[in-house]
């Protein structure tokens, strides 16, 4: 009765190691190639070991097991196996609980057309980097950005190609700003770019360079044989003494932004407001 029992105990414990490999299978299948793979690959090779090693257990002590404390090595075998298939179905859990968390908080603070932060996120941040330069008295500017005359362009070419338009200058909006910045769609056509520790003169600066840049790209749209032009009007405004708070913020760049459409588009306006 001992013997069936402790090789009972034994296979079925290598039997369970085995099971424990298709978790840990899952799990590398869905790492990047990094060291924490690496680490998933060890502990898969060391199953490999286990199950052997309890093979060659029962094959080295088959047929030794008559008192009931000779179980104690076949159960502790066992209960190894367990934890072992326990740790692994876990861990692949908690890792697709957490992706999918991250997935979903990624989408709660991107537009889903340009991939850049939506208007709830950019509310929150920006209130926070506002908190966070009048605590240490640091600049901080925002950029609005409106493109010129783009009602033309999904009137001529279609709703579809004006939205990969809109990818596009997204694009180019986050490869010009520095890394300290954040770009977010405020709007329909429109995108604001926070520039915290940043003062106007150097929010201007990087305004007109964005303005450039754009000028100067061809963009390709679907169904379209020529390659189009666009251009960007800029509002920049500042935190200062009359402005100290994101309504008036954003106030002040989109009224720097009207004047940049009423004096001709494709310009940086950064007046601040009339004290
Ligand atoms: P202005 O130079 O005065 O800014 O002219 P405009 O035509 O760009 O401005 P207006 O505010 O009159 O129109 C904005 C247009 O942007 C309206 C709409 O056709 C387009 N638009 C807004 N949101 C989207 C979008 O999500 N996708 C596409 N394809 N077009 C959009
Ligand atoms: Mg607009
Ligand atoms: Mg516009």
């Amino acid at each position: 009765m001992i013997t069936p029992l402790a090789l009972g105990l034994v296979f079925s414990g290598a039997i369970i190691q085995l099971i424990a490999l298709l978790p840990i299978r899952q799990l590398i299948a869905s790492l990047p190639p990094g060291p924490l793979r690496s680490r998933w690959y060890a502990m898969l090779a060391m199953i490999v070991l286990f199950f052997v090693g309890y093979l060659a257990y029962a094959n080295v002590f088959w047929g030794n097991h008559s008192k009931p404390i000779d179980l104690i090595v076949p159960a502790i075998f066992f209960l190894g196996a367990c934890f072992v298939w326990l740790t692994a179905t876990l861990s692949l859990q908690t890792m697709s609980d957490v992706m999918r968390i991250t997935l979903l908080e990624r989408e709660t603070i991107t537009d889903s057309l340009t991939g850049l932060f939506n208007r709830r996120y950019l509310d929150r941040r920006l209130n926070e980097d506002i908190a966070t330069a009048h605590r240490y008295s640091l600049p901080l500017s925002i950029m609005m950005i409106d493109i010129d005359h783009f009602k033309p362009v999904n009137d001529q070419f279609g709703h579809q190609a004006g939205d990969r338009a809109l990818v596009s200058l997204g694009e180019i909006i986050s490869e010009t700003v520095r890394e300290s910045d954040y770009v977010a769609r405020y709007g329909g056509e429109e995108f604001l770019v926070v520039a915290p520790y940043t003062p106007l003169p150097d929010a201007t600066g990087l305004s007109e360079r964005l303005r450039k840049q754009v000028e100067l790209a061809a963009f390709k749209l679907p169904d379209v044989p020529d390659e189009i032009r666009l251009t960007v009007s800029i509002g920049v405004a500042s935190l200062g003494q009359d402005v100290d708070n994101i309504e008036r913020l954003v106030h002040v760049a989109d009224d720097n932004l009207y004047r940049a459409k009423a004096a001709g588009r494709n310009r940086v306006v950064n007046g601040m407001p009339d004290a």
